[in-house]
């Protein structure tokens, strides 16, 4: 196992604000080299690659920035989840508030219509009395 130097294709530039393996890179031990590539093997020398570091510090930096990535992750899911319950909520209440507003409209027609038809109604009447008036006056005058 040795290095044929095809790694350099795969040589992975040090990431801005999080570590090599965080950011998904492999170390292959036997290229001292840090790549950019899926596979469990170097492409290179065949070895197998490294995905964890091996030094405590650089693990426990690894393992803070994981949890804060989870918890960020979380905050935003839950972040997510409210606005999307709040969406939601105002939409039921949009609705509600439609509902309502079509009744509130419906009641008002009706009402109208209930006092147009009164109108009418009363027309009717007065016209038929002053047509019985009329008749009365005119049988008066014969
Ligand atoms: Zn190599
Ligand atoms: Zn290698």
């Amino acid at each position: 196992m040795t290095c044929k130097g095809i790694c350099v294709r795969y040589k992975a530039q040090k990431p801005v604000g999080t570590g090599r393996y965080a950011s998904g890179q492999r170390r292959c031990q036997i290229c001292e080299i840090f790549i950019k590539w899926e596979g469990l093997w170097c492409p290179c020398c065949g070895y197998r690659l490294r995905t964890k570091p091996r030094n405590l510090k650089y693990k426990a930096k690894l393992r803070a920035r994981v949890e804060a990535d989870s918890i960020e992750a979380e905050a935003k899911a839950v972040e997510v989840e409210s606005v999307a319950k709040t969406t939601k909520a105002l939409k039921q209440l949009k609705q509600k508030q439609l509902k309502q507003l079509k009744q509130k409209q419906l009641k008002q027609l009706k009402e109208k219509k209930k006092q147009l038809v009164n109108i009418v109604q009363n027309h009717m009447c007065l016209l038929i009395n002053t047509k019985t008036s009329v008749k009365k006056i005119q049988t008066m005058n014969e």
